[in-house]
């Protein structure tokens, strides 16, 4: 997901719809153990296969669906398992360990989910959340477009409003994942393109592909350097019409603060995904070490490979904990958003440096596709992208650290 230079949203944990939220240790120890098993079982023998088609993974997204994933975090009482954040967070690091591309399927889902939970209307949450939550419908973020990643108060996409109410969308999002796969988007535009300052013209709609015949289509796919057999693509909007009660909340303007309302839980959830990374490389570096030989005895026992096993383990659980501190404190409604952006940071800057000393420890097997190492290479660097780049998230830390800092 994208953000912006200046948060307005930044302003204090604008959470309407929470509650504390805690879970059984034995009950969640039982769901982690069943998500292990089926990444052992299921995702670790198909992963290369997926991977080096790009080809998008079905079967698991059934079997994501019927373990209930896709509602993870959207409350019990709209049809979800209503998980703190925290053994969401550790659900994400357990798949990422082995393949971080699989939970951009849920993530952006569940972000969307996020958005409708905390700022729709009540009839918006009763006709969307259990559908989203049994996987039913799937969705996706619909943020950035051509000229405007980083800085969405410059969207193009225009929502002009009918005399029956209704909205005519016009304009191109890039970058979507799950447009191609995915049924539903939370989709950012303006109702007021002369608005100053700019976020006041800003609005979300909920954009299901179902309902509109003509007018929504799906264009350029990417062929992406990693986080592969994940979709993602454009959408475009020609005179797309949708229903009135699609904005989200029924108040226009509210947008903006909307789309990045979720930023806490989206940048613990890319810190979940890095922290795995950082993990899964770590143990494949280690586990290598320990058998390949030079001179006489395995790597693991040279001071230099030692030395870079070392920093990996050490980064690895940095991650991990700032993840869960990130998550910890959000379960309990604090204000996390500085603690969610430093997670965020450190660790997929860890899952890519982890990488990176994975490859070295492989020499030149790790060129080789018949090793995993290299897919995480890939995948690791587009976590410094993810919901908000790392360049505006250490400028974002340090203006919160500052501020609650003054000389
Ligand atoms: C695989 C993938 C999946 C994605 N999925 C989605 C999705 O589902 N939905 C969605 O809406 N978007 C998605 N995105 C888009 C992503 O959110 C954007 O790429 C990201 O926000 C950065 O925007 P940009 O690419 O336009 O870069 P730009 O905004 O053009 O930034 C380019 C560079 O300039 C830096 N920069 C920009 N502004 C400033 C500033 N003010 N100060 C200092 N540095 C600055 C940035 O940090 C970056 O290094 C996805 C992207 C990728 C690669």
């Amino acid at each position: 997901m994208a953000t912006a230079a200046s948060d307005p949203s930044a302003q204090g944990r604008a959470d309407p719809g929470s509650a504390v939220r805690t879970i059984d240790p034995a009950d969640e120890q039982a769901f982690l153990d069943a998500i292990e098993t089926w990444v052992a079982r299921e995702v670790v023998p198909s992963v290369k296969r997926y991977d080096h088609a790009d080809e998008w993974p079905g079967p698991l997204v059934e079997q994501m669906a019927e373990m209930g994933l896709f509602g993870a975090t959207i409350s019990s009482e709209y049809g979800g398992l209503g998980l703190p954040a925290t053994t969401y967070a550790k659900i994400v690091m357990a798949i990422s360990s082995r393949w971080m591309a699989v939970t951009g399927i849920i993530n952006s889902h569940l972000i969307m989910a996020a958005a409708i939970e905390r700022f729709g209307t009540e009839d918006q949450k009763r006709k969307w959340l259990p559908k989203l939550a049994s996987g039913e419908l799937r969705g996706g973020l619909a943020l950035t477009e051509p000229n405007a990643g980083t800085d969405l108060q410059a969207i193009r996409t225009v929502a002009a409003q009918q005399a029956d109410g209704s909205y005519r969308l016009n304009g191109t999002k890039t970058w979507i994942t799950n447009a191609i796969h995915g049924s539903c988007f939370a989709l950012l535009a303006k109702t007021d393109p002369a608005a100053d300052p700019r976020y006041r013209g800003i609005s979300l709609f909920i954009v299901d592909k179902r309902e509109g015949e003509s007018g929504l289509s799906t264009g350029k796919k990417f062929d992406k350097l990693g986080y592969k057999s994940i979709d993602t693509a454009e959408l475009i909007l020609d005179d797309y019409l949708v229903p009135q009660d699609h904005l989200i909340g029924g108040v226009e303007g509210q947008g903006f603060f909307q789309a990045t309302g979720g930023l806490e839980l989206g940048r613990i959830n890319v810190a979940a995904r890095g922290a795995g990374v950082a993990e899964g490389t770590l143990k494949l570096a280690a586990d290598y070490a320990q058998q390949r030989e030079t001179m006489g005895k395995p790597i693991a026992q040279h001071q230099a490979i030692q030395l870079k096993l070392g920093e990996m383990a050490t980064r690895a659980r940095a991650a991990k904990l700032l993840t869960l501190d990130a998550a910890e404190a959000y379960d309990k409604g604090e204000r996390c958003d500085m603690e969610a952006g430093m997670a965020k940071y450190f660790a997929s800057e860890a899952a890519v440096k982890n990488s990176e000393e994975a490859m070295r420890v492989f020499g030149g097997y790790s060129y080789s596709k018949e090793y995993d190492v290299e897919r995480f290479y890939r995948d690791s660097l587009f976590m410094c992208i993810a919901e908000g780049t790392n360049e505006m998230q250490r400028m974002i830390i340090a203006k919160q650290y500052l501020k609650a800092n003054p000389a």
